[in-house]
């Protein structure tokens, strides 16, 4: 299974990163991980064909991780002329979000309808759901998002990685994490807490709690740039592909 960090950024896009989004590729399928507003640029860059991506999971209803969408859609509607299923997967609310966010962006584009058949998929607290090759299991986590906001948990090809989205420290990151061949977590802020998101000192003191074989920061503010270079931990970078 490879995973590409497509976008790191906060929402601010400091650093010059894009809003995060992570395209992961197993033996017979491919799927994003949140898609935020700068997400479609991001796809154009590297040249991700997004017709061989069947699901988009999202971890939050925030701009900087599902506000990519309409774009994306839109994209494989006009340019890609996409004919195979797509499916949104997200909190419950989802819809009702989606919906609004298109209207607003693209008033009646929905309601004319896609060349293709889009799914919205409304994941249960802790149920684990699965498509094709790959499973995922919700966890929700402390964020502010107009609906609930979950830590992700993927079981794909043998492996096992889990992704923070955006929280401060809870403890389902915990169960999330267990047993998993990698996690990225959220840390947005490098000393100041800040409601709702992870900073770095919170996030080492609970590290030992943190059963994986590997973390990777990402969501970095402007704190957590300027001292990049000598972080505790491995951190995402815009491009980066990890193997697992
Ligand atoms: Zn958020």
């Amino acid at each position: 299974m490879r995973l590409t960090f497509l976008g790191t950024g906060d929402a601010f896009g400091s650093g010059g990163r894009f809003h995060t989004c992570i395209l992961v590729e197993g033996e017979s399928s491919a799927f994003l991980v949140d898609c935020g507003a700068s997400a479609v640029t991001a796809l154009q860059q590297r040249a991700v064909d997004t017709n061989a991506i069947g699901t988009v999971f999202l971890s939050h209803l925030h701009g900087d991780h599902f506000g990519g969408l309409p774009y994306v859609i839109m994209d494989a509607h006009f340019l890609r002329r996409r004919t195979a299923p797509l499916v949104v997967a997200g909190p419950p609310g989802t819809r009702a979000r989606m919906l609004a966010m298109m209207e607003a962006l693209y008033p009646g584009a929905w309601a004319a309808g896609w060349r293709f058949p889009l799914e919205i998929a409304e994941l249960a607290p802790t149920r684990r759901w699965t498509r094709g090759e790959t499973a995922v299991t919700p966890y929700v986590v402390e964020h502010e998002s107009g609906a609930p906001a979950f830590a992700l948990r993927f079981e794909c090809g043998g492996k096992v990685f889990a992704y923070s989205g955006d929280t401060e420290w809870t403890g389902t990151l915990v169960e999330a994490a267990r047993g998993t061949d990698l996690m990225i977590c959220e840390c947005n802020s490098y000393d100041r807490k800040i409601r709702y998101h992870t900073d770095l000192p919170t996030l080492m003191a609970h590290r030992p709690e943190l059963e994986t074989k590997r973390l990777i920061v990402t969501h970095l503010g402007p704190t957590m740039l300027a001292h990049r270079g000598a972080l505790p931990f491995e951190h995402a970078e815009d491009g980066m592909v990890v193997t697992l």
